[in-house]
Parts: C-alpha cells; sequence; structure tokens
C-alpha cells in the first residue's frame, strides 16, 4: 500500500485547477487503498471522532482566465454537490468538476446537526422512499469507512419526545406506522424514559418514539472524508475543484441552443453531458439570474431559511446518550411561510421565529442544541435573542440546564448558523430543467439534506446515466413546481 504525507502549508500556486492538492491538508499519513484511504496516525487506526480535522482551504489565486473540459460540471460543494460528483467518480467513468463561489460547508452544510434519523419521517409520504434509500446508503458508506479505521456515523438511536398525553397518543401511532414500515421502533412511557435519559423531563404523561438505528453524521468530518475520496481522481484526470469562483453565467451553443457549460468569475468550464446546479438555499437566484440571460424564465421557490445552533463545548453538567428531538419539530419543519408553529415567538416586528428542541452530543463531548427556523433573507449574523430561545426551551425539556446561566458558558460557547434550503412544499427538487435536459437542479433539502443526500445523489447520477433509478423520480419533478 502507497504512504502518503499531507501537509497543510503553502496554497496552490497560480492555479485555478485545484487537483488533489497535496500540500494543503494537515499533516496525516493515508494507507490508499480504496478510493479514500484508511488514514493512520502513528500507525494506529484513526477514529474519525476524535483527531481527523481536515477542512482545506483552497483557493484559486490566479485571475487570469482558463478553459476546461469536464464531463459533467457541478455548482456548488454542500454535501449534496460533494455526495453527486462521489457518485460520478464511483459509479461512472466521467469527469468532474465541483465549483463553489466560497468552500465546502460555507453553507447549509457546515451548520447541520447530523441527525440521519427516520424518526420524524412518515412512511407513504414523497421523501420516504428517498430518505430510506440513503439511509440505506450512508451505512454502506459506513461500512466501507469502517473497515479504513474510521467510524463517521454514531449510531445513538433517536428519541423524539412529547410531554401531554395527546403527543403520547401521537407518538405511539407513530410508533405503529414505522414498525409496519419496517424499521425498529418502540414507544417508551416517561418511566421507560428516566431511564434511557436521567436528566430528561416530559411529566408523567409523556413519553417518546424511540428508534435504535438512527444515527447522527459529523458533516464536517463526513464532507472531509468525501472531498479526500474525490481528489483521489483528480490523479486519474477526471476531478476538479473551483472554489471562491462563483458561477457567473451559462454557456449556449449557438446552433443548438444547448447548455454546454458554465463561466465562473474566473474560468470557461465546459461540460459534454451535465451540468448540476446544487447551490443549496442560492439555487433560486442563482438559476433565475442564469436563465434570464437566455431569456428563460425559471423560478425555483427555493428560499434560505435560517437555523441557530448551540454547541456548548466539553459540557460535563450531564450526558446525553441518544440524540432528542422534541415532538413540535415536525410541525416546526412543515411551518410555511405564514404558518406558525405552536413554538413560534415573534423576535422582531413582522418577523415569525420558531424554535424546536433538539439536542444531542455530538463525538467531541459537545452538547448540541437546537434549532430555531427563520425566514430573514441571506443574513447568517447571530442573532442572541435566538440563542436565548433556544437555551430557554431545553432547560423546559432539562431542568438542570435552568441552574446552569448561558453567560457562564461565554467562552466555551459556539454558535452555527446555516441557511436550510427550504421548498414551500416541503420536499426537494431533483430533476432536469424543462427543455434543458442537460441541466438538473437538485437543491430543497431543506432540513434533511444530509439525511437524503447519498439517494440524490445517485437519483441525479442515474438521471444523466440513463439508469433506470432507485426510487421514484417523478415526485422530485420540476414540472408543477417551478415555472
Ligand atoms: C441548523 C441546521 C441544522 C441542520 N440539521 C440537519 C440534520 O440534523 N440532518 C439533516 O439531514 N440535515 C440537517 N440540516 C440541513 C442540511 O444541512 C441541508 O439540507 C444541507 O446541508 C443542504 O446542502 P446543500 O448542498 O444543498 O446546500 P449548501 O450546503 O448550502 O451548499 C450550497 C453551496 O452552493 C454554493 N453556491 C451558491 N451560489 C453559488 C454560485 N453562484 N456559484 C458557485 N457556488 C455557489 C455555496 O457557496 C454553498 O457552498 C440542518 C441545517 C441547519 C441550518
Amino acid at each position: 500500500m502507497a504512504s502518503v504525507t499531507l501537509h497543510i502549508q503553502s496554497p496552490p500556486l497560480n492555479h485555478d485547477v485545484v487537483s488533489l492538492p497535496r500540500n494543503h491538508f494537515p499533516v496525516v499519513t493515508f494507507k490508499t487503498t480504496f478510493f479514500g484511504s484508511s488514514l493512520t496516525a502513528n500507525g494506529k487506526p484513526l477514529s474519525l471522532r476524535k483527531t481527523f480535522r481536515t477542512q482545506p482551504v483552497i483557493t484559486s489565486s490566479s485571475s487570469s482566465s482558463s478553459t476546461h473540459t469536464f464531463d459533467v460540471v457541478i455548482i456548488g460543494a454542500g454535501i449534496i454537490g460533494l455526495t453527486i460528483a462521489r457518485q460520478f467518480l464511483i459509479g461512472s467513468d466521467l469527469s468532474v468538476a465541483v465549483v463553489d463561489k466560497d468552500v465546502p460547508c460555507s453553507g447549509a452544510t457546515g451548520a447541520g446537526q447530523g441527525y440521519l434519523w427516520m424518526v420524524h419521517k412518515e412512511p407513504e409520504s414523497d421523501t420516504w422512499d428517498l430518505t430510506m434509500r440513503s439511509y440505506k446508503l450512508w451505512q454502506m458508506f459506513a461500512e466501507n469507512v469502517r473497515t479504513q479505521g474510521l467510524d463517521p456515523l454514531q449510531e445513538l438511536g433517536s428519541l423524539l419526545v412529547g410531554r401531554t398525553a395527546e403527543e403520547a397518543a401521537t407518538l405511539k401511532k407513530k410508533v405503529k406506522r414505522l414498525s409496519e414500515a419496517g424499521l425498529r421502533a418502540e414507544y417508551l412511557t416517561s418511566d421507560a424514559l428516566r431511564l434511557k435519559e436521567p436528566e430528561l423531563e416530559v411529566g408523567k404523561d409523556g413519553g417518546a418514539a424511540f428508534l435504535p438505528d438512527d444515527c447522527q453524521l459529523d458533516a464536517q468530518r463526513a464532507v472531509a472524508f468525501i472531498q479526500k475520496a474525490n481528489r483521489h481522481f483528480s490523479t486519474k484526470g477526471r476531478y476538479a475543484e473551483f472554489f471562491h469562483d462563483p458561477v457567473t453565467s451559462l454557456l449556449r451553443s449557438d446552433s443548438s441552443s444547448e447548455v454546454e457549460g458554465v463561466r465562473t468569475s474566473k474560468n470557461t468550464l465546459y461540460s459534454k453531458k451535465a451540468v448540476i446546479v446544487a447551490a443549496g438555499c442560492w439555487s433560486g437566484s442563482l438559476a433565475h439570474d442564469l436563465f434570464r440571460e437566455s431569456n428563460i424564465l425559471l423560478n425555483v421557490p427555493v428560499k434560505p431559511r435560517k437555523g441557530h445552533l448551540v454547541v456548548l463545548e466539553n459540557f460535563s453538567a450531564f450526558r446525553l446518550d441518544h440524540g432528542l428531538m422534541e415532538m413540535g419539530y415536525v410541525d416546526h419543519l412543515h411551518d410555511s411561510l405564514d404558518h406558525k408553529s405552536s413554538h413560534s415567538v415573534k423576535v422582531e416586528e413582522g418577523q415569525a421565529l420558531s424554535v424546536s428542541m433538539t439536542a444531542t452530543m455530538d463525538t467531541m463531548g459537545n452538547l448540541v442544541l437546537g434549532s430555531s427556523r427563520q425566514f430573514t433573507g441571506y443574513s447568517t449574523r447571530v442573532d442572541e435573542s435566538i440563542i436565548n430561545h433556544i437555551w430557554k426551551r431545553a432547560g423546559e425539556f432539562f431542568p438542570k440546564l435552568k441552574e446552569l446561566p448561558l453567560g457562564d458558558f461565554t467562552l466555551d460557547r459556539k454558535v452555527r448558523i446555516g441557511l436550510r434550503p427550504y421548498m414551500p412544499d416541503g420536499k426537494p427538487v431533483i430533476g432536469p430543467v424543462p427543455g434543458l435536459m442537460n441541466v438538473i437542479i437538485a437543491t430543497g433539502h431543506e432540513g434533511g439534506g444530509l439525511s437524503m443526500a447519498l439517494g440524490t445523489a445517485e437519483m441525479v447520477a442515474d438521471m444523466v446515466l440513463g439508469n433506470p433509478g432507485t426510487v421514484d423520480m417523478a415526485a422530485f419533478a420540476l414540472q408543477g413546481r417551478c415555472c
């Protein structure tokens, strides 16, 4: 097995195309096996959860413009864009370029809590098959990565908790439906729940739906791993990244008016097979701008839905052994622009905020509390009043938190903010632009983009390669949803 040492120091010089930047990682030793690598540190297997920190910052430093040709050009290096790239690389012999206006994880992906959960999903819903397929693919991914000494998924099990008799009744029905759909699911009374999570207080009428197989993923680490595996293909001339390089326009053929590629701020990228728009919440405005130049009116109604998460580092007041979410999260998720959930609060005049308790401990022992949902445009400014709402809501479920003033955590507190790509009808849009079969949009996953990423990637690759597909694609088509 080859052994390669990668360093973090020097940026690539005068290069717009970034191909396996060996000089851009923290020092880590790889024993290359499968397209990724078998990571070792000091000769010992390395667990992703402990020491693996590769978030290479890759910049295109040249201002001169250059032209490149690939089979597929993907706009957006979030979890959706990067997993689509991965799917083409491992499932075909096509060459792929990923373009981002910034860097990977700079969008919603970097903020995600990482729940790969089925507990709050509904069998028979449009997204059920896609989420189930993704869930299976994540498990296969994890198995593969585990053989290389890494452990990207925490199999914590999930608890969807209710505090009233009414919520408990709903949870019991939910458990029944999830069990009938083939998942291991169990209803826990408040006494049984106390044994699982002693600090959680749901009152005597409360209870929880428990799914022992639900997992949690560290998005930043998973992305780092996927990126590294993708970069393995750059040595074969099949993969390149263009970061800090926003896409500015489409290239159209004079004769057929087919889309032939994209122009970025620094480069011209031709695509022989397809252009994929996976630009998260920016996909709507981007598509609008790109197509307006071609006199095509395309309105993808995806909107940024801002979310705050509070991370208390090295939290030691108590520990959690599962991922938790309150029942109200389900309404909170499906709240529309004008409908407010039961946990809605008014923060500023005319601006609805909904906060729903989510709580988990990540692999580093940090307590991660969420989450908020707001429509406030593209701003990612931290709002302290929202942090206070999240803290207060968490305190209603974990009384011990009420004894701990949030101000005590000033030094150990981090806030993660992301803009979820929200689609008004609650499901992603994945499909070709009508009349332009070689341009595919893949966005609108809102709060489930991590969960649905691998299934989405498979679906997009199947569309381009002409494969029949594992999951019915029709429910995600643009027709009737984007005009
Ligand atoms: C607080 C929070 C908690 C969450 N928790 C979970 C969870 O537990 N489980 C789960 O499944 N999901 C969760 N999500 C949702 C999940 O993070 C998103 O659905 C997912 O990250 C969306 O990925 P994406 O690739 O579509 O978008 P993004 O990650 O936003 O990536 C889009 C990329 O496109 C790039 N881009 C935009 N415009 C251009 C341009 N003109 N040219 C080039 N590039 C461009 C951006 O820079 C960005 O990098 C959470 C989200 C938030 C905010």
